[in-house]
């Protein structure tokens, strides 16, 4: 078993630590937030006071933070005080160029590294069933694989440096304009007089068929475990879809890529955060568009 050090204990960073703990691991946690020190404490983890710290004796260390300034801030310092050879993996969810710097900055000191950002959410990453989506050299993914699959239940090489968070953005990009692709459906079906059942009925085992609509229905009681029928608690904050889609946006305009749905979906999320609705899943963009509709 390894010595493993994990920078940010937040929502995702927490349990996914706990459950290397639960595998046999020795972990040493650090976060910027003493409270999430202390809860990592009773789950096993070791407590420590920075990330030099954090890292003494680790032959493998994982970020989990917030976005690509916190990554390359974190990586900076962490090349400073790592031996060559140290594994370092960033499963956090950030931009392209940031996540190619960090891989470079890597290289350059000698260690190998891995971008493997995971959907499935909080609920995953207590569960353990997080997919990873990893992007780095495929003999550094081929060690680290055992690894992951103790946080999480599918495990995908997807290319080189960055590719990983290639597959990510290009997902919830997908995910962003499926759910509101969804939304303006059942909106439309209310003013034409179908019931959300009925429709659910037919679209899900015709050619509408997609998650969205099967396993995070927008209306409440097609899908019982969905957000809408508990006041769309998240589950996936509007928060953070909007920080994916302004990523694939960013990436989209690197790249030269055409992402007018991609656009769209982003100017929509961003229109609800700013009416003050970030903080509710995201599937609740469903009524912003049923305000908006015209009932005449
Ligand atoms: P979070 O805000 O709960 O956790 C991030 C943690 O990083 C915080 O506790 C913060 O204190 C810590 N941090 C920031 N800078 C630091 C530093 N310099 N040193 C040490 N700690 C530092 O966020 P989260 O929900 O855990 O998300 C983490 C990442 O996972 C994000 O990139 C997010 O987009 C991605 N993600 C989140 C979800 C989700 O459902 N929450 C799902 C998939 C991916």
């Amino acid at each position: 078993m390894s010595t493993i050090a994990f920078i940010g204990l937040g929502h995702m960073g927490g349990p996914m630590a706990a459950n290397l703990v639960k595998a046999g691991h020795a972990v040493r946690g650090f976060d910027l937030a003493a409270a999430l020190l202390d809860h990592a404490a009773e789950q096993g983890i070791s407590a420590t006071a920075s990330v030099a710290e954090a890292v003494s004796g680790a032959g493998i260390v994982i970020t989990m933070l917030p976005a690509g300034a916190h990554v390359l801030s974190v990586w900076h310092e962490l090349v400073a005080v790592v031996p060559p050879g140290t594994l370092l993996i960033d499963c956090s969810t950030i931009d392209m160029a940031s996540a190619r710097k960090a891989h470079a900055l890597a290289v350059a000191h000698g260690c190998p590294a891995l971008d493997a950002p995971v959907s499935g959410g909080t609920g995953g990453a207590s569960a353990g069933t997080l997919t990873f989506m990893v992007g780095g050299d495929a003999a550094v993914f081929a060690g680290a694989k055992a690894l992951f699959e103790t946080m999480g239940r599918k495990v995908i090489h997807c290319g080189g440096a960055s590719a990983g968070q290639a597959a990510k953005v290009c997902n919830n990009m997908i995910l962003g304009i499926s759910m509101i692709a969804v939304s303006e459906a059942f909106v439309l079906g209310e003013r034409l007089g179908l019931s959300p059942q009925a429709l659910f009925d037919v679209a899900s085992v015709s050619s509408g068929q997609c998650w969205s609509l099967t396993t995070y229905c927008p209306v409440p009681g097609p899908v019982p475990a969905s957000p809408a029928n508990h006041g769309y608690e998240p589950g996936f904050a509007a928060a953070l879809m909007l920080k994916d889609l302004k990523l694939s946006q960013a990436a989209a305009q690197d790249a030269g890529a055409m992402t007018p749905l991609g656009a769209a979906a982003t100017a929509l999320y961003q229109q609800f955060a700013d009416e003050g609705f970030a903080g509710k899943d995201f599937s609740a963009i469903i009524t912003l568009l049923r305000d908006k509709t015209d009932t005449r």
